[in-house]
């Protein structure tokens, strides 16, 4: 925490130092005020893109039309963005253009809500022309400027104040709630990346159940991809313990596993998740009604995802997250093998002592050694494993 602060104070006295503003600004300022761990700073001051590249000796031109350039300061990434204010929307999704400008506070207007739009210069004075700082305290989410507007200009702030809600676990201003709900049909309008990095951003909140019951009772369901035709479990969503959670695939499987859903790869990917996340949530969920304290299911989920699995069932059958955690762990370690290559015999054993043609045979013996030296059937010792095999009916 102290890096990343004395990061951001070097490279904002630097830019002062050559004649631009630079401050810190949005949710690093509402993390700040809140005394909630801060995940990165940016920066927003007036220097021009090719000027901030050129005062610092490590950058990258993320998002050069945008007015983004990325500052490495030791192992720390700062976005360091110019003043800017957006054109119109012309399609409701990106705007037409971006207008470099002169002033903080355009540049603070531009942003969705009052409680990400304040900002902090290098000497600690914070700047809050919307009144983020009585939201705070009033524990409020709230648009800058008119939230119907606002939402039509991007409808994406509306997932991303169901988000924050969920999140810092505020309500939702009166007139915000009111928009939101009214205009939930735009978000489909809205690129599903968009909306599913908001979505897990939600699914990691403290108000997570109750967001989760919000989106169906209010119908934002219809607009997000796959839940409504799970509304009839919604209710299980709600009832569910998602802080015990530690992982973004912990949580999309709880998630699959609570609707009931059976198409598992077309339902992350109508989210557009990756396919190491799909691969992931696929092997956690085919263990969930499994008991994954079992040495084979040990052994085949490895320790992390064992864990992982674990954590999940736990919550499903109400118990504390990590109950018989670390007896698990133990189970695990105390396997007689953790991976194939631990097996005192290998293929070639296997082929000259059965003086057969090699062939697929040798993995579906070598599948059953794994699993009879896990389950300690027969200690891992060449000779007990080779005797062993050979005693199997018809070898
Ligand atoms: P987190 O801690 O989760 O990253 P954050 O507030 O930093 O929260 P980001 O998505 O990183 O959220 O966005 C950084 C800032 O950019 C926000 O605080 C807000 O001021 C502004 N912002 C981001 N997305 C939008 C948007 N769609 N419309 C208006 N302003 C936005
Ligand atoms: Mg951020």
């Amino acid at each position: 925490m102290k890096d990343l602060f004395e990061g951001a104070q070097y490279i904002m006295d630097r830019l002062e130092e050559a004649g631009f503003q630079a401050y810190m600004v949005g949710g690093c300022i509402r993390d700040l005020l809140l005394d909630r761990k801060m995940g990165d700073i940016d920066i927003a001051t007036s220097a021009l893109p090719v000027e901030v590249s050129s005062l610092f000796p490590k950058t990258i031109p993320v998002g050069i039309e945008h007015g983004t350039v990325i500052v490495r300061h030791g192992a720390v990434s700062y976005e360091v963005t110019t003043f800017r204010k957006e054109g119109k929307y012309v399609d409701r999704r990106h705007p037409s253009s971006v207008e470099y400008i002169d002033s903080l506070e355009e540049d603070l207007a531009r942003r969705d809500f009052t409680i990400n739009a304040m900002a902090m210069d290098r000497f600690g004075t914070i700047y809050d022309p919307f009144g983020g700082r009585q939201d705070l305290q009033n524990q409020l989410i709230k648009t800058v400027g008119n939230p119907v507007k606002r939402f039509l200009e991007d409808p994406l702030r509306i997932m991303r104040a169901l988000r924050f809600w969920s999140v810092i676990g505020f309500s939702l201003e009166t007139q915000t709630k009111m928009a939101c709900v009214s205009l939930s049909k735009e978000l489909r309008e809205i690129a599903v990346e968009r909306l599913a990095v908001e979505f897990t951003k939600l699914l990691r909140g403290m108000d997570a159940p109750i967001c989760l019951a919000f989106i169906f009772e209010e119908g934002f369901s219809s607009s997000l991809p796959e839940l409504e035709r799970y509304k009839d479990r919604a209710d299980s969503l709600s009832s569910f313990g998602w802080t015990g959670l530690e992982k973004d695939e912990e949580r999309w499987a709880a998630l699959l596993f609570l609707l009931g859903a059976s198409d598992l790869t077309g339902f992350l990917k109508a989210w557009k998740r990756s396919n190491a996340l799909i691969r992931e949530v696929g092997l956690l969920f085919r263990f969930l009604d499994k008991d994954v304290r079992k040495p084979v299911y040990l052994y085949e989920l490895g320790e992390e995802r064992a864990v992982s699995c674990l954590r999940i069932r736990n919550l499903l059958q109400g118990k504390k997250a990590n109950e018989e955690l670390s007896k698990l762990q133990e189970s695990y370690r105390r396997l007689p093998i953790h991976s194939r290559k631990q097996l005192a015999v290998n293929g070639r054993d296997i082929v000259k002592s059965f003086e057969r043609e090699k062939g697929p045979w040798i993995q579906e013996i070598l599948g059953e050694i794994e699993k009879g030296v896990v389950e300690k059937t027969v200690q891992n010792n060449k000779e007990e494993i080779l005797s062993w095999v050979r005693s199997w009916k018809g070898k």
